[in-house]
C-alpha cells in the first residue's frame, strides 16, 4: 500500500513522540544495566575464588522501568506531566522545574526524530505490520545510534533482535526483501566488515570498528537485502568521514581518537528506509 495518508501519518506520529521518550530512558540507562550485570559477574568470578563468601550489600533495582527519572542535579523526581515528549521540554522552556539546570535538547530532540520516523511510516505503509515493523526497524535503529554515540558500544541486546526481526520481517513479506536476499544481507554484512576489520588490524595493529558494527550491518543485510550493503556502507563511510574530519579540527576528539561508525551506519539505514537502498548512491552524490 502507498501513500496511505495523513491521519495514519498522524496517528504513528504520535505514537513515534511516546516510543522516542522512551528511547531516551534506554540510551541512558541500557548501558549502565550492562556494566552494573558485568560488575556483577565479576564479582561473582571473585567470591568463587576466593571461596570466602563476602555479602554484598543489596543492590537497587535498576532497569528501563525503575527508579523514576531524576534530575540529574538536584534529584528532583520527575512527575508525568513534567515527561510529556517534546511539550514538557517546551513548557519547562529546557529547565528543570526545581533547580532551573538546564535539560539537555538532545531529549526533545531524540522524541522529535522518533515522531518524524513513525508519522513517515504511517504515511507510506498505512496502519499495518508492515507499518509496525519499520517503526520497529526505526526505535532500534535510533536508540542504537544514541548509545553508540554516549558509549562506543553498540549492545547485543538490540543488535540480534533487529538482525532477526529483518529475516523474519522477509520471510512474512513485510518488506520487499525476498527471504534470500535477507539471508545472504545478513552473512555478507557480518562477513565483509569482519574482513575489513581484521585486514585493518593485521596491517596497522588497530582496532578500525568494534564487533557491533558487524552485527549491525548484518540486520541492515537481512533488512534490505544483499543488494543494498555496498550503498550503505558507502554512505556510512562518506558521512562518518566528514563528520570524523570536522571533529578532528574543532579538537573534540575523544580519547583513543576514536570516532564511533554506529551512528552513520544508523543514519544510512534509516536513509535507505526512505528513499530506498539504490537511491542512497544518488544522495551522497555517486
Ligand atoms: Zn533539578
Amino acid at each position: 500500500m502507498l501513500s496511505a495518508g495523513a491521519p495514519e501519518a498522524a496517528l504513528l506520529g504520535l505514537l513515534g513522540l511516546l516510543v522516542g521518550s522512551f528511547l531516551n530512558v534506554v540510551i541512558h540507562r541500557l548501558p549502565k544495566m550492562m556494566e552494573l550485570h558485568w560488575a556483577a559477574e565479576c564479582a561473582d568470578l571473585q567470591v568463587g575464588k576466593d571461596v570466602v563468601q563476602q555479602s554484598a550489600p543489596a543492590a537497587e533495582p535498576f532497569n528501563l522501568m525503575v527508579p523514576r527519572s531524576r534530575c540529574p542535579h538536584c534529584g528532583h523526581q520527575i512527575r508525568w506531566f513534567e515527561n510529556v515528549p517534546v511539550f514538557s521540554y517546551l513548557a519547562l522552556r529546557g529547565k528543570c522545574s526545581q533547580c532551573a539546570a538546564p535539560i539537555s535538547l538532545r531529549y526533545p530532540a531524540v522524541e522529535l526524530t522518533c515522531g518524524a520516523l513513525f508519522a513517515w511510516c504511517g504515511w507510506r505503509w498505512g496502519l499495518g505490520w508492515e507499518a509496525f515493523a519499520w517503526c520497529g526497524f526505526s526505535a532500534a535503529v535510533l536508540s542504537l545510534a544514541g548509545i553508540d554515540w554516549d558509549t562506543t558500544l553498540l549492545p547485543d541486546d538490540i543488535t540480534l533482535p533487529l538482525l532477526w526481526a529483518g529475516l523474519c520481517a522477509a520471510g512474512l513479506r513485510l518488506t520487499d526483501t525476498a527471504l534470500p536476499d535477507a539471508l545472504w544481507g545478513a552473512v555478507g554484512g557480518y562477513l565483509s566488515l569482519w574482513l575489513v576489520y581484521w585486514a585493518f588490524k593485521l596491517t596497522t595493529g588497530k582496532e578500525g570498528m568494534g564487533y557491533g558494527d558487524f552485527k549491525l550491518f548484518a540486520a541492515f543485510g537481512a533488512w534490505f537485502g544483499w543488494q543494498a550493503l555496498i550503498p550503505i556502507i558507502l554512505m556510512a563511510s562518506v558521512i562518518g568521514a566528514v563528520i570524523g574530519v570536522g571533529i578532528k579540527l574543532k579538537g573534540e576528539l575523544r580519547e583513543g581518537g576514536y570516532v564511533p561508525f554506529g551512528p552513520f551506519l544508523a543514519l544510512a539505514g534509516l536513509t535507505a528506509m526512505i528513499f530506498g537502498p539504490s537511491a542512497i548512491l544518488a544522495v551522497i552524490g555517486l
